[in-house]
C-alpha cells in the first residue's frame, strides 16, 4: 500500500440523504485510519440529495457544497485533507467526477437538462476525471446494467460495498476497454464499514487537478483493506516517521 492513502468515494449527511454519518464523523474516522485525505462525493442534484426538488439550481448547488465547505473548515483541526468530488447519477448508473469545483457547477446550470452522455462529454472537455462507479452493481431499483465506455476515463474495479463478482466484472470491463482502474469505498457510514478501498501513492497529492492528472497517467495505485488493517497501517506510519 502506498504511503499516502485517499478515500475517493464517500457520502456525508445531510447532503446525501442516504448517508448515516456526518462530516465530522468521517474526518475523525479517516484521520484515525491514517489517511492523508478524503474526497467528499455526495449525490448530486440528479441523485439522492437532501434538498427539496422545488429549490432553484443555485440554491441546490449552495446546499450541495455545504458539507464539503464544512469539511474544508474542519480539516485543519481534524488533521486530514479534504478534496472535492461529485457523484452524478442517471437512474442507478453513477459517475464520480473529480477536478471541477463549485464555480464550474454554478456556471453550468444547463447540465440539469442534458443527456447524460453530453453532460459527461462537457465535464471531460472541462478537464474532469470521470469514473463510472460500481458499473456492475445490481439492485432492486436498477432496471438494468448500463455502461458508458466512451464517456469515462475509468471504472471502479473495487467498490468496497459491492460483491467480489460485481468487482470482478468491473475489472474485466476496464481491462477489455482499456479504462483506468479505480477504487473507492462508497462509504455512507464512516467507521461502521468493515471494508475500505481507495487510491494511494508515495507522495502527497496537491489538489483535485493533481489527483486527476496522476490517475490519468497511471501514477496512483488502487488498494483495498479491512477497517482493522487501515488502523494498523496508521500505527506503522506513525512509528515509521518517528526519529
Ligand atoms: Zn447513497
Ligand atoms: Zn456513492
Amino acid at each position: 500500500m502506498g504511503k499516502y492513502r485517499y478515500e475517493t468515494h464517500m457520502h456525508t449527511s445531510p447532503v446525501s440523504r442516504c448517508a448515516k454519518a456526518s462530516v465530522r464523523d468521517n474526518l475523525e474516522f479517516y484521520k484515525n485510519a491514517g489517511y492523508d485525505g478524503v474526497f467528499i462525493t455526495n449525490h448530486f442534484l440528479d441523485g439522492n440529495i437532501g434538498i427539496s426538488p422545488d429549490a432553484s439550481y443555485e440554491e441546490k448547488i449552495n446546499f450541495y457544497f455545504s458539507d464539503y465547505e464544512e469539511a474544508v473548515r474542519l480539516s485543519g483541526k481534524a488533521g486530514i485533507k479534504v478534496f472535492c468530488g461529485v457523484e452524478i447519477s442517471n437512474r442507478g448508473t453513477d459517475f464520480l467526477i473529480y477536478g471541477l469545483g463549485k464555480d464550474w457547477y454554478l456556471a453550468h446550470p444547463e447540465i440539469a437538462d442534458m443527456e447524460k452522455s453530453d453532460e459527461l462529454a462537457l465535464m471531460m472537455d472541462s478537464g474532469a476525471l470521470i469514473i463510472q462507479a460500481h458499473p456492475f452493481r445490481e439492485a432492486g431499483y436498477i432496471d438494468h446494467i448500463r455502461l458508458y465506455p466512451r464517456h469515462v476515463h475509468g471504472a471502479e474495479v473495487i467498490n468496497a460495498c459491492r460483491t467480489d463478482f460485481e468487482n470482478r466484472m468491473a475489472k474485466l470491463y476496464a481491462q477489455s476497454y482499456g479504462l483506468l482502474e479505480f477504487a473507492g469505498t462508497d462509504n455512507h457510514v464512516a467507521g461502521a464499514r468493515p471494508f475500505l478501498a481507495g487510491m494511494c501513492c508515495d507522495t502527497p497529492i496537491k489538489d483535485e487537478r493533481d489527483f486527476a492528472e496522476r490517475v490519468k497517467h497511471g501514477e496512483m495505485s488502487i488498494f483495498a483493506c479491512t477497517n482493522d488493517q487501515a488502523a494498523a497501517a496508521a500505527d506503522n506510519n506513525t512509528k515509521g516517521s518517528r526519529p
